[in-house]
């Protein structure tokens, strides 16, 4: 039996331009200490889009209300019609709840492909800087780079074992910088300012990507312009913000 989705699920879906699905549950485990994967099953490659495209989860919050939550995907599988999500375990709230909990067969309502930051075609080099909650997305968006392309990633994180690294083809130029946040707080630019300051950029056009914590960014994308990086270079998505749940949408407040 085919589940349908929620009617606010397919009135959104047609709103954004998307697809509305039920999706349900194959595995959820934790990767790292702070990493956890979830696996969702139905018509995965039309909701997972192409690289850099993300998903929208509709859940339920404490208080019983219906959110809705954004995450990259971090991979698809055609053949087990599985995409693979990667979502931060370090904090609280209705998204990090319902990825520790879910249970192999639980449905949930998915609307996608979301998001507008794909892979720049003409760049020769990607570099790739953010927090835990981008790692998904930044190997998705590397693994989509044609050899003899380069990338890079610079990425804070908190625990040893969340240095996750990925396959890539043979021929890629990879640089993997993991930034050690030692206790400095979420919304702290300060490391990942230092990892993109002792980084050369290569020659040819670059382009960064910079997903992650509002106030975070915001210092690397002003970092990235006074080093001469153009404004069409440089592509922002704010994933999250220090001290706020995201909206009900799922995006976190921008003023
Ligand atoms: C386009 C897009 C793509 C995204 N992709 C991913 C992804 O692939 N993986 C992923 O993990 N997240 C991703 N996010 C971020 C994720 O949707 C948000 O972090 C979301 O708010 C988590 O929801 P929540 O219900 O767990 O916490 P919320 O209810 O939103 O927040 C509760 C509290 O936790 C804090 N918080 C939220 N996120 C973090 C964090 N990462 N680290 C520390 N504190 C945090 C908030 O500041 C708040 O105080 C993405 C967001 C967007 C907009």
């Amino acid at each position: 039996m085919t589940l349908a989705p929620d009617p606010s699920s397919l009135e959104l879906a047609e709103r954004l331009g998307a697809s509305a699905r039920v999706m349900s549950v194959t595995s959820s485990v934790a990767l790292s200490s702070c990493l956890h994967e979830v696996r969702l099953r139905g018509d995965a490659a039309l909701v997972a889009g192409v690289a850099g495209n993300d998903v929208m989860i509709r859940l339920t919050d404490d208080r019983g209300r219906a959110v809705r939550r954004r995450y990259s995907v971090r991979g698809v599988d055609p053949e087990r019609d599985e995409l693979t999500l990667w979502i931060t375990s370090d904090h609280d709230g209705p998204g990090v709840r319902w990825a520790g909990g879910a249970q192999e067969g639980d449905v949930v309502d998915v609307i996608g492909p979301r998001g507008k930051i794909v892979l720049d075609p003409l760049a020769d080099w990607h570099l790739f800087v953010g927090d835990l909650s981008a790692l998904g997305a930044f190997y998705r968006l590397a693994q989509s780079v044609e050899v003899p392309g380069k990338v890079i990633f610079i990425v804070e994180i908190d625990h040893a074992d969340d240095a996750l690294t990925a396959p890539f083809d043979e021929g890629l130029g990879v640089t993997g910088i993991f930034v050690d946040r030692q206790g400095r707080a979420s919304d702290d630019p300060a490391g990942l300012l230092k990892g993109l300051a002792a980084f050369a950029f290569p020659p040819d056009e670059g382009h960064a990507y910079l997903f992650g914590e509002f106030h975070v960014l915001k210092a690397l994308a002003a970092a990235l312009r006074d080093r001469g990086l153009r404004d069409e270079a440089i592509s922002v998505k704010s994933f999250w913000r220090q001290g706020h749940a995201n909206a009900d949408h799922g995006e976190p407040r921008k003023d």
